[in-house]
């Protein structure tokens, strides 16, 4: 969904929508499990720089909600993680900022982005605030043991006899006995 400024000119615009799976482009960082509702409602907001200088913002302000699934940070194993989050955003023309701003007209809490052209895409909004919203790093459970480094067994469904090895001193001797043989 775009919103167009000329169109955001004569009304605000309410939207209320449930997105599939691959509406929004997550890449490779996550992927959307189910629908992902996002509602709110888009507007444009008069900055005036002077008197023959004003500049249409666009502000968005809306909720998303929805089921992401992202990998284990250790084992690698899907994690679901459902995310819920407001945001309100003001969207600048892009060549409105060539000179930095004498003042900011924002709230602390609102952020400031960009628009390209004459229009806001929302997918690309949710997809920024889905990222931002995501945990930095997504353990399956918090004592995950992860994959083994060196025979690549999931250590939380299977044990392995690689387990004992590098913590042993008799094995640390021997791996420093093979590195000075390597050529
Ligand atoms: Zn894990
Ligand atoms: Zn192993």
């Amino acid at each position: 969904m775009d919103f167009i400024v000329s169109e955001l000119e004569r009304e605000p615009i309410d939207f209320d929508l449930e997105l599939v799976p691959g509406a929004v482009d997550l890449g490779q960082q996550a992927e959307q499990i189910g629908q992902l509702a996002s509602s709110g409602r888009a507007e444009v907001i008069h900055e005036n720089r002077g008197p023959k200088d004003i500049v249409a913002d666009i502000r968005l302000r809306g909720r998303f909600s929805g089921n992401f699934q992202v990998p284990c940070a250790r084992c690698v194993e899907p994690v679901q993680i459902p995310l819920e989050a407001e945001f309100d955003l003001i969207f600048r023309p892009a060549e409105a900022d060539t000179e930095p701003p004498e003042r900011s007209i924002t709230a602390p809490e609102t952020e400031i982005g960009y628009y390209q052209k004459d229009s806001l895409s929302l997918e690309d909004v949710l997809r920024e605030q889905v990222l931002l919203s995501l945990p930095v790093r997504t353990l399956c459970k918090p004592d995950c043991k992860g994959i083994c480094p060196r025979c690549g067994v999931n250590r939380n469904s299977q044990a392995c006899s690689c387990d004992e090895g590098p913590e042993d001193p008799r094995w640390k001797a021997l791996a420093g006995l093979r590195d000075q043989v390597k050529p």
